[in-house]
């Protein structure tokens, strides 16, 4: 199943195993999502101890995960 992609900034439409945009070289592993934000995410919501927003949180970290799973297969199969 095809994912449709489009870069974040040119808009031009993206093969999903691009690691750049081929259009404006933009990098698009890290351009829609990324490690350092979740993390980001984690670490705020720890400091602030705000348990129901954490239980919140993780749903939406758990969501951002499987995309992210697929965007590093991809960014792994464009390497090899
Ligand atoms: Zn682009």
């Amino acid at each position: 199943m095809e994912r449709v992609r489009f870069c974040r900034q040119c808009g031009e439409l993206l093969e999903e195993q691009w690691i750049h945009c081929p259009w404006c070289g933009k990098e698009l592993l890290y351009g829609t999502l990324s490690w350092e934000a979740i993390v980001d995410d984690s670490l705020d919501c720890a400091e602030h101890e705000n348990l129901k927003g954490c239980m919140g949180q993780l749903d939406d970290i758990s969501g951002r995960l499987d995309a992210l799973e697929l965007e590093l297969d991809a960014f792994l199969a464009g390497k090899i």
